[in-house]
């Protein structure tokens, strides 16, 4: 197979010094690669392969620069069934925090797996990782300060589960910020309740959205004096939403974490595979034609013999030539990559 990789934009730039360049921008002598997953969270090629990038990167890291390296999955909130009253969009409180640790099959045994292959420690950690910050509640309020002097409230949300019933309004449509800290929500059911962001007793009861979990945490990990960190995402987290929602609310850009991310494995039409459109609409039924069930389910891709460690080894050789980390690969490629790579031919 003949395969280009069109250099522009930012491969032109890094497309041999990626990782020299992340190795000068990390100051300090631990490194902490984040990646974020959520708890309840199905695996399939997509994920996966951000995963594997991962520690990918941290192999690189330890091996050409020395660099003490591991790898930091941190927990969301399961997401919570949804419903609309009176058009506004509620969704019940999620599960409480650990699902994985309860019930670590198949993450845990997937992730132990990577670990071992590329020999980089990881941990795991749930939100209260942030809020357990000693700089949580100064990060906090100055994220609370500066969206309510702009436009963007309604894209990054503070919620809370009503105490009595657990519904959450997860736009945050009737939320209200008061100068002195108080939030007040408020349930279709049980009608106002509020939480307070200068009391930590409170915490553990606000959620944030995706762009405010994103930004507290950039934050946070700016402020860190003993680890230098790397937040590892998906490519579908670059470009428009960063600008918008994370890079213009900086103080000090420049102390940010770099950002790194995974090319995205996508279907025939250029789409990234989702966990949720393939659970709930099953839309990747074209794909059992071509023998690529496996990619989306890990069941079935762990069946394939050595197909996880093809994985290792095709996403560690994107390291080793960086420009092939600025573009998405196909299902159809990746699996001609896998069996070159020593996965089992697929049995039909
Ligand atoms: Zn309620």
């Amino acid at each position: 197979m003949n395969i280009h990789h069109p250099l522009d934009a930012a491969s032109y730039y890094f497309k041999d010094t990626l990782v020299s360049y992340l190795d000068r921008r990390c100051h300090r002598e631990n490194i902490i690669i984040h990646v974020e997953t959520r708890e309840d969270s199905g695996l399939h090629i997509g994920n996966l392969t951000t995963f594997v990038a991962a520690f990918a990167l941290a192999a690189v890291l330890k091996q050409r620069f020395g660099r003490n390296v591991r790898v930091r999955f941190v927990y969301t909130p399961a997401s919570g069934d949804e419903c609309t009253i009176g058009g506004v969009r509620y969704q019940r409180h999620a599960l409480p925090n650990g699902v994985h640790e309860v019930n670590p099959s198949p993450f845990m045994r997937v992730v132990r797996r990577i670990s071992e292959f590329f020999g980089i420690p990881f941990d795991t950690a749930t939100q209260s990782l942030w809020r357990d910050n000693p700089e949580f509640s100064d990060v906090l309020q100055a994220i609370v300060a500066k969206l309510k002097s702009c436009s963007l409230t309604s894209r990054l949300v503070i919620r809370a589960p009503c105490p009595q019933c657990g519904l959450m309004d997860k736009r945050g449509t009737h939320s209200c910020f008061d100068d002195d800290g108080h939030i007040s929500f408020d349930c279709p059911r049980h009608g106002q309740y509020a939480a307070h962001l200068h009391d930590p007793r409170e915490w553990h009861r606000l959620n944030f959205n995706a762009p405010f979990r994103n930004l507290l945490r950039v934050i946070l990990c700016s402020r860190d004096k003993n680890n230098s960190w790397i937040l590892c995402a998906g490519a579908h987290y670059g470009g428009f939403y960063q600008d918008q929602l994370m890079w213009r609310f900086l103080d000090n850009p420049d102390n940010a974490p770099p950002i790194f991310y995974s090319p995205l494995i996508v279907d025939s039409s250029g789409g990234r595979l989702s966990e949720s459109l393939f659970r709930d609409q099953d839309p990747y039924d074209f794909h059992f034609d071509f023998g690529l069930e496996y990619m989306i389910s890990v069941f079935r891709f762990l069946g394939r013999h050595g197909g996880l460690e093809a994985l290792c080894r095709e996403v560690h050789a994107w390291m080793e030539e960086p420009h092939r980390l600025f573009r998405n690969y196909s299902m159809q490629y990746i699996d001609t990559q896998l069996r070159r790579r020593g996965m089992t031919a697929l049995q039909r």
